[in-house]
């Protein structure tokens, strides 16, 4: 069985295609979303999820969370003094979505369908494929996020030929996509995005206001204080999505005070990041040849669209309201159960083939022999594959030595939208032999061809002799190699995940010790006792008298909080 996986900033979901249609697969807590929050105990255990993410406000030095956004990159985080890549951390989600998934379809999870933002890069999709590796998957293929919304909505099954507009605000990415039906074709016209740009930037200018409320600045405020506050933000954020005003309670030392946010506030707080949606939205209607008003359907992904603003922000720019019928949370998901579905010619669905767009600019670098006495300029970026090229895609172009007698040519391989060469991302580089030729300048013809898994093959072919050299660029430099993975897969196998039954006491006990963390006098109290009592009797591996003392904790944290993982 193929999984869908959706892989996300914030939150995490796996999803199976069944002759009734996607279905989502839930945790073991019962919850479809699965927090991407990884927390390691003194014993190299790990645990994912709702607990995981309850352990970053009472000991953020044992977990972490967010590190989708350093996909590709070779930043590091450290949980228990050991370090982890961000390839590293995303395989200790997808590790617990496959036992998930294993649990729920009884059978071994092998290969999925994993989404990545359109705007993930080369590298940061090889890192996602790494990650898949490390956690025992092997990645059928990957799906852009928007594609797969639109095949949740099953736009791919419209007769009509339509265009469509997805818009998706999660938790740290905005992307934009343009997909049009063609005589029952699926083609991407174009993406734009901001990678650095979604629903937890509008939770910290809630937090910044909440600070600004009590009188503190961000480093007068504890680790755990800081985190405790940005989880009362985001609370506020999601509130103010339906309610005018709201107000939370924060305890700070021994004093507890109301903090309060207005929806006039939040929207100056938020202005400019509003105002920022509008450059991606452009950008993506123009690369298309498109007017807003040729746009047939908008569809709404990612939690953060929940948001009145950016609802009012899509009709005013297309005079049209979106559409959210499915939940912009599990949208994607579903989706990437649908390309499953496809992947394994599941008869349920008709077979659609589907074209995808490069998102990113492929070049190589070049020189530019400038001024009357033949000085080169180097390291300019010589695009070969546009952005937003429909894929799989082959361009080429000639090339010529830049001196006369010249046997040798360093081709080197960019990705990217700037000018230059070096504020683009190296992808791979080779050298070839040219035929020595003193009164001419040789002529080499360079071929990109850019397939749907990602792949792209350079051939180069010396016009004089028709000798042609190959590189294929599969894995981007920085990115780890087969052997690596191999070795690595090794090390983090010893790493347990927490078993699913003990996932349920675990995250039990870390959602008390936040409440307890956040309580004052009698609930404090009655909620330290609960816990100790709880404790105790896990202790006793009577599981009839866990189940009862888990009951009695989970209702008393779900009546003070509202928000329990039991409820
Ligand atoms: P995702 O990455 O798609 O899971 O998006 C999660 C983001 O959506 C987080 O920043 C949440 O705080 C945000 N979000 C979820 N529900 C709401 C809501 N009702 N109003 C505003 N933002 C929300």
């Amino acid at each position: 069985m193929i999984v869908g996986i959706d892989l996300g900033t914030t939150n995490s979901l796996v999803s199976v295609f069944t002759p009734d249609g996607p279905i989502l697969i839930p945790n073991a807590l019962g919850s479809t979303l699965t927090p991407s929050a990884v927390y390691m105990d003194g014993e190299e255990r790990i645990l994912v999820g709702a607990s995981a993410k309850d352990h970053l406000i009472n000991n953020p030095h044992t977990a972490t969370a967010r590190f989708k956004r350093l996909m590709g990159t070779d930043k590091t985080s450290t949980l228990q003094g050991k370090t982890y890549t961000p390839e590293d951390l995303s395989s200790f989600v997808l590790r617990a979505l496959k036992a998930d998934a294993e649990a729920y379809l009884g059978e071994t999870v092998t290969e999925a369908v994993v989404s990545v933002p359109a705007y993930f890069n080369e590298i940061q999709r090889n890192a996602t494929i790494n990650a898949a590796k490390l956690a025992g998957l092997t990645v059928r293929r990957l799906i852009n996020e928007p594609t797969a919304a639109a095949l949740a909505y099953g736009l791919q099954d419209k007769e009509a030929e339509n265009t469509f507009l997805v818009v998706d605000l999660g938790g740290g990415t905005f992307d934009v996509s343009i997909l049009e039906m063609f005589s029952g074709v699926m083609e991407v016209r174009s993406s734009a995005g901001d990678a650095f740009l979604g629903g937890e930037d509008f939770t910290n200018r809630i937090l910044d206001h909440f600070q600004e409320q009590l009188g503190r600045k961000a480093t007068d405020l504890s680790a755990a204080d800081l985190s405790r506050l940005r989880k009362l933000a985001d609370q506020a954020k999601c509130r103010i999505s339906d309610e005018p005003r709201v107000s939370v309670d924060y305890r700070d030392g021994e004093q507890a005070h109301t903090l309060t946010l207005s929806r006039d506030t939040f929207a100056t707080l938020s202005e400019d990041l509003i105002n920022r949606m509008k450059v991606p939205l452009q950008r993506a209607i123009s690369d298309a040849n498109l007017k807003a008003s040729e746009i047939d359907r908008i569809v709404l992904v990612g939690g953060a669209t929940r948001m009145p603003s950016v609802r009012n922000l899509i009709a005013k720019l297309f005079k049209r309201f979106p559409e959210h019928s499915i939940d912009p949370d599990t949208v994607v998901a579903l989706g990437a159960a649908v390309q499953a579905g496809l992947v394994a010619r599941d008869a349920a669905l008709d077979d659609v083939v589907m074209t995808d767009v490069c998102p990113f600019t492929l070049g190589f670098e070049t020189s530019h022999r400038t001024g009357p006495d033949g000085q080169d300029e180097h390291g300019i970026f010589s695009p070969l594959i546009e952005r937003n090229t429909t894929i799989p895609a082959s361009r080429n172009t000639i090339v010529e030595a830049s001196q006369k007698g010249q046997t040798r040519i360093d081709l080197k391989v960019f990705q990217g939208e700037a000018p230059y060469v070096k504020d683009n991302i190296p992808i791979g580089s080779y050298q070839f032999a040219l035929p020595y030729n003193r009164h001419d300048y040789e002529k080499v013809d360079v071929r990109f061809t850019y397939d749907s898994s990602g792949v792209l093959e350079v051939i180069s072919t010396v016009v004089s002799t028709g000798q042609s050299k190959t590189l294929i660029i599969e894995n981007a430099p920085g990115a780890m190699s087969a052997q690596m993975i191999a070795k690595r897969f090794k090390e983090l196998e010893k790493i347990k995940v927490h078993p699913r039954d003990l996932a349920v006491n675990e995250a039990l006990i870390s959602q008390a010790s936040a409440a307890y963390a956040n309580a004052l006098g009698v609930q404090r109290q009655e909620i330290g006792f609960l816990l100790s009592e709880f404790e105790t009797v896990l202790r006793t591996y009577d599981n009839r008298a866990i189940e009862q003392g888990r009951r009695k904790l989970g209702e008393y944290l779900s009546a003070i909080d509202g928000a329990g993982v039991f409820d």
